[in-house]
């Protein structure tokens, strides 16, 4: 296992610590540990990926959400889940989180949003508030901040949630519920970067547990635009059919893998087909 370089206080240790927990509950309900595949994008949040002994691909800025498609789609068996960065989600990679949302990809994307770019030394991201400062706004930020609850919930997810890094069983318990979920399931974690952005005064004064149904859209709308508290849980839970199954039925590309001679017969078959090739 990699050395953990994380400074100390960071927001990501409650990140990784809940998911750990997630997997072992999981683990305990009979999933196998060989069915988790994981990817990452670039940035503080991306070394996640080298301080789990999980399968996956470590990927670039924004990619993890296409990488864990492709995975998916390549094995139907596995539970994918995708750690992306406030920037690296709504920022680089904002095209393949809409559209694993409106075409309910069975995956699970875990953001870890903490306002700010930490690993390139504090520059503003897609979620920092207006009149923040760093490096590239040395005057404050004159944008408003993307609200990613919203953003999922009109994209189409149908599984849209809120953790919180300092509640760790919380937070636990929704990435457990969101890989269960079959389809596109979105957590936004409010993550504390302690160098760059320490929100954990104002996150532990303003969170509060949800309390809306979750099954209502419009009382999930509601609760998602609340900007005087910051309710945690499951924001909206509905289903609806999922992608690989809307394209593919019940075919598993890695489990109904044709043999070599299967192989040679359906390449005979098609050049009878066709026939020879040009010279
Ligand atoms: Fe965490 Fe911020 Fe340090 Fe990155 S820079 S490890 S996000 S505290």
């Amino acid at each position: 296992m990699a050395e953990n370089t994380w400074c100390p206080g960071c927001g990501n240790f409650g990140i990784l610590n809940a998911f750990k927990r997630a997997v072992a509950r999981l683990e305990s309900e009979g999933v196998d540990r060989s069915r988790f595949f994981i990817s990452a994008g670039i940035g503080c949040h991306g070394k996640i990926f080298d301080y789990l002994a999980l399968s996956g691909l470590y990927s670039i800025h924004g990619r993890e959400i296409a990488a864990v498609q492709g995975m998916k789609l390549a094995n139907t068996d596995l539970f994918v889940v995708a750690f992306g960065g406030d920037g690296d989600s709504f920022g680089e990679g904002i095209a393949h989180l809409l559209f694993a949302a409106k075409r309910n990809a069975d995956m699970t994307m875990i953001v870890h949003d903490n306002g700010v770019y930490g690993l390139t030394t504090g520059q503003y991201t897609p979620t920092s508030r207006r009149g923040f400062k760093g490096p590239s706004t040395p005057a404050g930020s004159v944008e408003d901040p993307i609200d990613p609850l919203t953003l999922m919930l009109v994209a189409g997810a149908t599984f849209v949630a809120r953790g919180y890094s300092g509640k760790v069983e919380q937070l636990a318990d929704l990435m457990a519920r969101a890989i269960e979920h079959r389809g596109f399931a979105f957590i936004d974690v409010l993550q504390p970067c302690v160098t760059f952005n320490d929100a954990y005064k104002k996150y532990n004064a303003e969170t509060e547990p949800a309390t809306h149904d979750p099954k209502d859209l419009v009382a999930a709308m509601a609760a998602a635009a609340r900007r005087d508290r910051l309710p945690l849980g499951v924001i909206y839970e509905t289903e609806k059919p999922v992608f690989h199954r809307e394209l593919m039925g019940e075919h598993n590309p890695a489990r109904d893998r044709l043999g070599r001679a299967q192989r040679l017969e359906r390449i005979a078959c098609a050049f009878d087909t066709r026939g020879p090739a040009m010279p």
